[in-house]
């Protein structure tokens, strides 16, 4: 569970953004949706500790984000996935040694056969000695995925992981993430603007942008 309380932004340029109280329950999916520069990113990198609100809470299950000092990058890790618009990598490292690096981030020991799992669920497992730069573009996607889900986190975000796709693997990423949560026992909370994810997702939380 996690909910979000009075909860405003306001960016160095003055824009404030302000967002209506939510309480995302367990074992339930999630669309934020609103329109291109409406807040959906800065809400998600509000609930995931990378941006301090300007006023408000973020409670996860019964941890004030904002309160965890320098726990917080700890307990992202081990609590969340994050897949991000554009997938980031460490290019020197082959793709098994970026998930060990993911699983050493949230202070677990390497777990070679978790790797292997998590990757075999994603039809990755023949890149695991590959640098991440000699991934195409859906393997880097599917690749996101896999360091999302490799620490069975609470909670899966994705920021608009659709954007640059077309029809079919917009439909295959999405049952990926929606798939992957379910097997995990994650919830899931996708940001987007694409109107053809509507369909997959119900639960609906709306971002306006509204500066008042
Ligand atoms: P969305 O993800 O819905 O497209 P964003 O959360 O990225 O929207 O942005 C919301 C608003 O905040 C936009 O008007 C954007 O220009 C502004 N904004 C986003 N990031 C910054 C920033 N780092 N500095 C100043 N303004 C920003
Ligand atoms: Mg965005």
């Amino acid at each position: 569970m996690i909910a979000i309380e009075s909860l405003a932004h306001t960016y160095p340029t003055g824009q404030q953004i302000h967002f209506a109280d939510a309480t995302f329950t367990d074992n339930e999916n999630w669309l934020i949706l609103g329109d291109s520069g409406s807040g959906k990113s800065t809400l998600l990198n509000i609930m995931t500790g990378l941006l301090s609100p300007t006023s408000g809470k973020v409670i996860l299950n019964q941890t004030d984000l904002y309160k965890l000092g320098n726990k917080l990058d700890r307990f992202r890790a081990q609590y969340m996935g994050i897949v991000f618009q554009k997938p980031y990598f460490i290019q020197s490292l082959t793709v098994s040694e970026n998930l060990k690096l993911t699983q050493s981030l949230a202070g677990l020991k390497t777990n070679n056969h978790r790797i292997l799992e998590v990757l075999e669920g994603l039809a990755l497992a023949d890149k695991k000695t590959s640098y991440t730069k000699d991934l195409s573009v859906g393997q880097l996607q599917r690749l996101s995925i896999a360091r999302a889900i490799l620490n069975r986190p609470a909670i899966i975000f994705a920021d608009e992981p659709t954007a640059s796709l077309d029809d079919r693997n917009t439909e295959r990423v999405l049952e990926l993430l929606i798939n992957q949560a379910g097997k995990e026992k994650a919830d899931l909370i996708v940001a987007t603007h694409d109107k053809r994810v509507k369909d997959a997702i119900t639960n609906i939380y709306l971002v306006n942008g509204g500066s008042q």
